[in-house]
């Protein structure tokens, strides 16, 4: 198990970083949805949030971006699938 150790901010460098865990509420496209208990890392100075694997996958298991694809397209599956999820 990879778990991250963050001990400061990576964009403020704020050392009052902390984990957090509670209901997070993302928005996809205009969609909103939420995932619930996740943990997460959070800045209070700059707002920075920080989410390790296992925040990922659950924001993942929640996410409109992720569930089945949608037959929009006729491309075949793509090797490759995209392991970050930026806003
Ligand atoms: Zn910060």
């Amino acid at each position: 198990m990879t778990k991250l150790n963050i001990k400061s901010c990576p964009s403020c460098e704020g050392k009052r970083i902390r984990k957090v865990r509670g209901s997070w509420t993302g928005n996809f496209k205009g969609e909103t949805y939420t995932v619930p208990n996740l943990e997460y890392y959070e800045c209070p100075d700059c707002g920075e949030k920080i989410y390790d694997r296992e925040a990922m996958k659950q924001i993942e298991s929640h996410s409109p971006a992720f569930k089945r694809a949608k037959p929009k397209r006729k491309v075949g599956r793509s090797a490759r699938s995209a392991t970050s999820v930026r806003p």
